[in-house]
């Protein structure tokens, strides 16, 4: 099935709406790669400014934007440290091995987030036989975590761990307007913990395409390397830019809507016996839900909720994953709760 009535798979199957498809055909456009594009010129300023960072660099994806930070931060044979949900241990294709040739020591986090204790038995002791601990990459939110939100303090004293035994900090933000609207944490705030940090325009947001990092000029002067390199440099990209300026404009407040969404749907997926879920730790719009006491498979209930054209995926054969975004009001959560609530019966 193309198009499920209640796509609750990602947030990253939103389409751009009326007003985000006038802005994308009124922008004015010119040459990205020779800085002449003024509408991406003016998305890479808001969000510099947004993120309180010297400078930003529009890219076509948030994959692209953790692996140019890798690879800018890391010489080969260095190592990153990163929950074990990481998207960039999971799902960037062994990118950092590829790119970076840099090695990964994964952390047994919880819900996406590990301790600072834990990251601090996590540095190597800087012998001949070990690696080099280069760097701490953290997710806001945490997605395999089931959106969890890093607190504050917790970032502040990773930043301390980091500067105290020369490690660079990044933040994979492909949420981090959701961490910030659910726990009125400023952006700022949360950017100031780390050196790089990016945002996601296609998640949330709705946008059809791309991302920004940001960080130092430093930064982002060897970042364009590396964009050329990876194939991302683009030409007439404000096109794509003034979509994403449209929904910093105007969809990010919006995205509390999709937080209460992923709460309501906790809360009746709940109630089904063999569903486990606790509402509480629903922060922002994604579910882990954990159905080891069902009689279904999550497999079995993904396909079974697809023929009652609803998707979600199952992330593991006792697990699955739900996402709310602009695209799934109220009722088609109620729809989603229910056609999974048959299903269980
Ligand atoms: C989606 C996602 C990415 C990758 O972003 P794309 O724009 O799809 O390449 C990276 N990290 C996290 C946590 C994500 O959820």
């Amino acid at each position: 099935m193309i198009n499920p009535e209640v796509e609750l798979f990602s947030d990253t199957k939103t389409r751009p709406g009326k007003a985000m498809l006038e802005a994308m055909m009124t922008a004015e456009v010119g040459d990205e790669q020779a800085d002449e594009d003024p509408t991406t010129n003016a998305l890479q300023k808001k969000v510099a400014d947004l993120l309180g960072k010297e400078a930003a660099l529009f890219v076509p994806s948030g994959t692209m934007c953790n692996q140019i930070a890798m690879a800018v931060h890391c010489q080969p044979g260095d190592e990153i440290i990163a929950d074990k949900t990481a998207h960039i241990i999971n799902f960037e294709a062994s990118g950092p091995a590829v790119i970076a040739r840099a090695s990964i020591r994964p952390l047994d986090g919880v819900r996406g987030q590990f301790t600072v204790e834990q990251a601090q038995a996590g540095l190597r002791a800087g012998f001949r036989h070990a690696p080099d601990s280069k760097m701490i990459a953290v997710e806001q939110t945490a997605n395999m975590g089931g959106g969890s939100i890093w607190p504050l303090e917790v970032l502040e004293s990773l930043s301390e761990l980091a500067k105290d035994n020369n490690l660079v900090t990044h933040m994979d933000g492909a949420r981090l307007l959701n961490a910030v609207v659910a726990s009125g944490v400023s952006e700022k705030d949360y950017a100031a913990t780390v050196d790089t940090v990016w945002i996601d325009l296609s998640k949330g947001l709705g946008c059809p395409i791309g991302a920004v990092i940001a960080g130092s000029k430093e930064f982002i002067e060897k970042a364009w390397p590396w964009k050329q390199r990876l194939g991302g440099s683009m030409r007439q990209s404000g096109i794509l830019a003034a979509a994403g300026i449209y929904a910093l404009d105007h969809l990010v407040d919006r995205l509390t809507i999709d937080h209460a969404n992923a709460r309501l749907l906790a809360t009746r997926l709940a109630q089904i016996p063999g569903v486990q879920i606790d509402p509480l730790t629903v922060e922002t719009n994604i579910l882990i839900i954990d159905v080891t006491e069902a009689s279904l498979s999550g497999p079995e209930i993904s396909a079974q909720l697809l023929e009652k054209g609803v998707r979600m995926g199952a992330t593991g054969p006792s697990g699955l994953r739900a996402v709310t975004h602009l695209d799934v009001d109220e009722a088609g959560i109620i729809r989603a709760a229910e056609a999974f609530a048959n299903i269980c019966s």
